[in-house]
């Protein structure tokens, strides 16, 4: 009678162990682990000199409570939130275009900065910045993380960009995401313990590869694989992203998504 309990118990266990794991995967959203397990977001290095400060919102419109009642009736049902996420920049044109469309639509993104670019391009950085998106770090070269130490990780490619993205803005990025998505299982437990929070994706767009991003592959795959907590990958320098930005805002905006950047999922 014992074991008998015991076993059943074992089984429940097991059931519940197994749906618990099953979740993520069954969501499509293999990567949003790594965003909702790590720390609290713009965490500053215990030995730098930095301040946390606050990112300028940009103002969002405020509706009067008539027009959102009358807004209510036509607009689809709300199905949740994405972010999207711009890496690479920023860049001498495509990272300007892209926040001219972004401002035009009243939404907010996340840039994953490289720090070379940044030195390159300081008065884009601080546009980013100052038109409220939220900055992370992508690196400074482009380097490949599993090829690196977890020292170099952090002393040549994190710490030289964030430093750079301070020294424009005052704001210290504590977000990462490594170039081509490639990080050891122990780099995420090292970045980890460091205050890092690493943010993946769970939606590509492919705008990265020339054999497949023309426009309107874009949009589709953004109109197969949408869902609730999104997060879209795409770059500065992807030659159709801006063209078909404004299709895509609309497009999600239409399904009744409402846009946020990565550490507001
Ligand atoms: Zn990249």
């Amino acid at each position: 009678m014992h074991n008998k309990m015991w076993s059943r118990v074992t089984g429940i266990c097991m059931l519940i162990l197994l749906l618990a794991s099953a979740v993520p995967v069954k969501a499509g959203q293999y990567y949003i682990n790594e965003l909702l397990d790590g720390n609290p977001p713009h965490q500053v290095l215990k030995e730098g000199p930095t301040v946390r400060v606050k990112q300028p919102g940009v103002p969002k419109p405020a509706p009067n409570e008539a027009q959102e009642q009358s807004a209510a009736k036509t607009e689809p049902q709300r199905r949740g939130k994405v972010a999207l996420t711009f890496d690479d920049g920023p860049d001498a044109h495509n990272t300007s275009a892209i926040l001219d469309v972004l401002k035009d639509e009243n939404v907010l993104a996340t840039f994953f900065v490289v720090g070379e670019k940044v030195q390159r391009y300081p008065a884009v950085l601080k546009r980013i910045f100052t038109e409220g998106h939220l900055i992370a770090n992508h690196s400074r070269t482009h380097a490949d993380f599993a090829l690196l130490t977890n020292e170099e990780i952090i002393e040549q490619e994190l710490n030289p960009t964030s430093k750079a993205v301070e020294k424009l803005t005052g704001f210290y990025p504590m977000i990462m995401r490594p170039p081509y998505g490639s990080l050891r299982q122990d780099s995420v437990t090292y970045l980890r313990e460091q205050g890092w929070r690493i943010v993946r994706w769970s939606l590509d767009t492919f705008d990265w590869d020339s054999t497949r991003n023309k426009p309107e592959q874009i949009l589709s795959r953004i109109q197969t694989q949408h869902h609730n907590g999104a997060i879209i990958l795409m770059h500065c320098n992807g030659p159709a992203t801006v063209r078909v930005l404004p299709d895509i805002i609309k497009s999600l905006r239409d399904l009744g998504y409402e846009f946020v950047t990565v550490t507001q999922l």
